[in-house]
């Protein structure tokens, strides 16, 4: 396994971590998440991500059983939590980012996982109905408690980062060191566009989600149906449609193509690729099954395979990249 800095801070993250969205407590039983953390773990892999919102509080629940049935090291893992979502009982003041809900939600984020600090707190998604200000103090409150290591923020615009930064330098408070944006071979602009100048001038961190963008870049909706899989879940029909629009299963063909030339699947491709980018600190995996996990942590040993040429190959391909 690679370890790589998040972002300026002193933290070594595993280039490839493990997340729990729509599989703990809901898609995959209690065993199979217990099987997919220890075979992650055994890989090296040393941040598992969740969040507040996954399955209502029940994907935390799973995941701080299996911390505690394994036994590991607290020093050995990074475990994240996210707050705004809120779980299953929601209200006004269980959801979002004000100094209530911030506080409150890490409390009961660290007795689901059974731990008595989260190393990574994220804010879920911007809130506009809360000041910064407000979530930075509160942040820097847990920071001082001990509760948390280290926040960031999630799917938030490079403005709204910025003035968060702005705002901790304001008071001398701790600014955010991470961001968890999406980044795969379709949504690219924020990781080689918007985001440049924090990467630059103030050394954000990122552990980026959906790298097969919900399994399509994995191929296997080329010649598959979505039945077993995420996309055949009911109340996911937005992210199916999202998933599979026609242009990308058109791109995904076609990577398909250039995959089989190289003898690779296109989940390691496009995970690889991923990688390539220097301002990814880490990649966070989710997967369903323990074959996909296994696949996907051979991804390393395909870096080689992303020669200039391939690189242009694919950039012909999907035909994205952002204008800077
Ligand atoms: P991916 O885009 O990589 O999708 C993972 C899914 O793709 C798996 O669950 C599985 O689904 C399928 N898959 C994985 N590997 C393979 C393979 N080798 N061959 C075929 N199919 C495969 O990542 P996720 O969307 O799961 O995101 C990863 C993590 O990122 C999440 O767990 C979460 O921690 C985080 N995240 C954060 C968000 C945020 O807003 N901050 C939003 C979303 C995710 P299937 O069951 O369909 O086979």
């Amino acid at each position: 396994m690679e370890y790589r800095r998040l972002g300026k801070s002193g933290l070594q993250v595993s280039a490839l971590s493990f997340g729990s969205w729509l599989t703990f407590g809901n898609q995959i039983s209690d065993k199979v998440a217990d099987e997919l953390m220890g075979v992650a773990y055994d890989a090296g892999v040393n941040f598992f991500d969740n969040a507040e919102g996954y399955a209502e509080g029940k994907s935390e629940i799973v995941m701080g059983n299996i911390l505690k049935s394994k036994g590991w090291d607290r020093e050995s893992f990074v475990v994240s939590s996210k707050v705004f979502f809120g779980t299953e009982n929601k209200g006004p003041n269980r959801i979002g980012l004000s100094r209530k809900h911030v506080i409150e939600a890490c409390n009961a984020a660290l007795k689901r996982l059974q731990i008595d600090y989260l190393d990574l707190y994220f804010c879920h998604r911007p809130d506009k109905n809360t000041p910064i200000e407000e979530t930075v103090l509160a942040m820097n409150t847990l920071l001082q408690q001990g509760k948390i290591l280290y926040w960031g923020t999630s799917e938030w615009s490079a403005a709204e980062i910025m003035e968060a930064i702005a705002v901790a330098k304001q008071y001398n408070l701790i600014g955010p060191t991470m961001e968890q944006p999406q980044y795969n071979l379709f949504e690219r602009n924020k990781l080689e566009n918007e985001y440049l100048h924090l990467f630059n001038n103030h050394g954000l961190g990122t552990t980026i989600w959906s790298p097969l963008a919900s399994g399509i870049l994995s191929g296997k909706y080329t010649n598959s149906g979505v039945e077993g899989t995420r996309l055949g879940m009911a109340g996911l029909e937005w992210l199916k449609d999202r998933t599979l629009a026609a242009d990308r299963m058109e791109k995904a063909e076609k990577l398909q193509r250039l995959a089989n030339q190289l003898e690779v699947s296109l989940a390691k491709l496009s995970i690889a690729w991923c990688l390539k980018n220097p301002n990814v600190s880490t990649v966070i995996l989710g997967a369903s099954k323990v074959p996909q996990l296994q696949e996907n942590l051979q991804v390393l040993e395909v870096l080689p395979l992303l020669t200039e040429d391939v690189l242009k190959e694919i950039e012909g391909i999907v035909a994205n990249k952002p204008k800077l």
